[in-house]
């Protein structure tokens, strides 16, 4: 061996933080699409997908319709639509999220109230939403209005972040009491149970993302879940253009055209046919991790609720720098230069330049922590043992090295 070659192998191959797994039918279900010429919003795999993934959520007595659209973004954008949000309304929202849900409730024109999150599984903390609805609200026929400022709270969107779910039992309580409609940003937790019941089944309606680094892709995409065949059909129309006739073109309404592709579709009932592997992949991997985890002192893994079967998207670690030898960001930088990559998680939505004069319930304390120590490490399907092994190795040899 040379010496050149000698440096090719000493460089480690860079081991991704979260990317697709494309095992499946998606060649053939695509290719099916190029050889039939049937490449655009036509064609039989979006229905095919819908009914798929409808099936696929539904259960014995809980029956949902499901819309496929161009993003999870679009999908939380025709969700508040649906529900009939609107210019003087408020929602609830978290505040330790990924900044869509809080966009989209400005696309129709309301304003986000954020929620910050419980310390112990970073999901929203629905004990500041009953404190606030019952402190600074006055319910009046079946509706519920901010004393302050007057304006409906209208919806609440509870974000179930990196696959785990929101504490929903009591959220659906104050939802009944108050007159809130529930839409569930599902985009991360596909898959997850809360108290055996599905993740995205639990509200009047939720989002689903197919966006490259979700459990499962089409590139982009999202999907419209809701148990209200009403809700459904108002969901088709309004992301096709709300066009009401099939040959003429007639238009009832402002519409969008949010349609997923048949190509997309194709692949995204490929992907959904992997989609329990898939979970188990993620599992795996998160049991792998908090076994190696235990023994390097700093890194504080994230922990299931008893109520919960977590989905594990997107594991992550919150730093204690103090134990640890450095913080979340020299780490990152560290694993960086072992080709080993890693994220932070979000910035509170309260420091976020378009949502930062909103009203933040908890102060976002908690989120401005985790933005702080939270590092999410590689956890792709495909990830192989030997990688994470790897991964774990580093983190353990990296451990009180700068001290
Ligand atoms: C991914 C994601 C979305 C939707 O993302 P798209 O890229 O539009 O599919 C929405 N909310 C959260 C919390 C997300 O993580």
């Amino acid at each position: 061996m040379d010496s050149n070659e000698a440096a090719i192998t000493q460089t480690p191959e860079l081991i991704p933080l979260c990317v697709p797994e494309i095992r499946g039918n998606e060649w053939r279900y695509v290719k099916e699409c190029l050889d039939t010429n049937w490449v655009s919003s036509g064609g039989p795999f979006v229905e095919r997908f819908e009914t798929a993934f409808a099936a696929r959520l539904s259960c014995e007595d809980r029956k949902v319709g499901a819309v496929a659209c161009q993003s999870g973004t679009a999908a939380l954008h025709a969700a508040l639509m649906v529900a009939g949000i609107g210019p003087g309304d408020a929602v609830l929202v978290s505040c330790m999220t990924f900044i869509a849900p809080a966009n989209a409730i400005r696309y129709v024109g309301a304003e986000p109230i954020l929620v910050d999150a419980e310390p112990d599984h970073w999901e929203m903390d629905v004990r500041l939403v009953e404190r606030y609805l019952a402190d600074r609200c006055v319910t009046r026929d079946g509706a519920t209005f901010d004393r302050e400022t007057g304006r409906r709270i209208a919806a609440i969107i509870p974000v179930h972040v990196l696959g785990h779910p929101v504490d929903m039992d009591p959220l659906l309580e104050l939802a009944r009491a108050y007159g809130l409609t529930v839409i569930e940003d599902a985009t991360e937790s596909l898959g997850a149970l809360y108290k055996g019941r599905k993740v995205g089944t639990l509200g009047d309606i939720a989002a689903f993302s197919f966006n490259g680094n979700k459990l499962m892709t089409t590139g982009s995409g999202g999907m419209i879940v809701t148990g209200k065949p009403e809700w459904a059909r108002r969901a088709k129309h309004l992301t096709n253009q709300a066009k009401v006739d099939p040959v003429e073109y007639v238009h009832d309404e402002v519409g969008y055209n949010y349609r997923l592709t048949n190509i997309q579709a194709g692949m995204g009932l490929a992907q959904l046919e992997g989609i329990d592997e898939f979970l188990a992949a993620k599992q795996r991997i998160a049991v792998r991790y908090a076994e190696g985890l235990a023994d390097i002192p700093g890194l504080m893994p994230m922990r299931a609720a008893s109520w919960a079967d977590s989905a594990w998207w997107m594991y992550t670690v919150l730093v204690d720098a103090g134990m640890y030898g450095m913080d979340s960001r020299s780490l990152l930088r560290a694993l960086e230069a072992e080709r080993i990559q890693t994220r932070p998680l979000w910035r509170g939505l309260h420091q976020e330049g378009p949502h930062a004069g909103c009203l933040v319930l908890g102060g976002g304390v908690v989120a401005a922590r985790l933005h702080a120590d939270a590092l999410s490490l590689p956890c792709s399907v495909g990830l192989s043992e030997t990688a994470q092994d790897r991964v774990l190795h580093v983190l353990a040899s990296l451990q009180g090295s700068r001290r």
